[in-house]
C-alpha cells in the first residue's frame, strides 16, 4: 500500500470522540431491589417446601432430629397416670421419659450410609451413649438378638457406602418421619 493510500481524506468528517469519561449507562441506574415474596399457603392446600432453596446442612440437621425423635418414641410406652412416654435404653435397660433419652447409631453418625437406618439407631440413655461412648460390647449383643447374626457385618457394608442423598430425598425422608412422629404422639 502507497503513502497515499494511507493519507485521511480531507472531505470526510472526523469521527465524534466523547473526551469525558462518564460511568456506562446500566451504572447509572439504580435499581431498586425486588420486594421479597412471601408464599401464602391457600386453603386446603399444603405449602410445597423446595428443598432446592435449603442447604444441605440444614436439611441434614432437620433430619436428624425428626430421625432421633422417631426413634425415641417408636417403642416408647404409655405411663397412664402422667400420660406421658417413656423409653427403654436398649443397652443397660433404664426407663425414661422419651426426652431424657437418645438415639444412639451403632455405626457412628459420621457414616452416611447408617446415619438414618432404622437397625442401627436405637434408644440409649445419656449415660451409654455419652459417659459410655455407645456401650458397644451390650449395643453388639443386643443388636444380634435383635435383628440376628448377620446384622453387624450388613450395617459394616452399608456403613461404608456412600448412599448420597440428594436434597429431594432428605426433604421427603423429613416428611415422612416428621408424618411418623405425629402420629406416634397422637396415638398416645
Ligand atoms: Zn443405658
Amino acid at each position: 500500500m502507497t503513502k497515499m493510500g494511507m493519507r485521511r481524506d480531507p472531505l470526510k468528517k472526523r469521527p465524534y470522540i466523547r473526551r469525558t469519561k462518564r460511568p456506562p449507562y446500566y451504572k447509572m441506574i439504580k435499581i431498586p431491589p425486588k420486594p421479597k415474596k412471601t408464599p401464602v399457603p391457600r386453603a386446603g392446600v399444603v405449602p410445597s417446601v423446595s428443598p432446592i432453596s435449603i442447604p444441605r446442612k440444614i436439611l441434614v440437621k432437620q433430619l436428624d432430629t425428626v430421625f432421633s425423635r422417631f426413634i425415641r418414641l417408636r417403642y416408647a410406652t404409655l405411663d397412664l397416670p402422667s400420660n406421658e412416654l417413656f423409653a427403654t435404653c436398649v443397652t443397660c435397660g433404664v426407663v425414661k421419659h422419651w426426652k431424657e433419652m437418645d438415639c444412639g447409631h451403632y455405626e457412628g453418625r459420621g457414616h452416611f450410609g447408617t446415619r438414618w437406618d432404622e437397625r442401627n439407631c436405637n434408644v440409649q440413655c445419656k449415660r451409654c451413649n455419652i459417659f459410655m461412648k455407645g456401650n458397644y460390647t451390650v449395643y453388639a449383643l443386643y443388636m444380634v438378638r435383635t435383628y440376628g447374626p448377620e446384622v453387624l457385618e450388613q450395617l459394616a457394608l452399608k456403613a461404608n457406602s456412600s448412599p448420597g442423598f440428594t436434597r429431594y430425598e432428605l426433604q421427603l425422608m423429613i416428611d415422612d418421619y416428621t408424618m411418623r412422629v405425629d402420629k406416634l404422639l397422637k396415638a398416645c
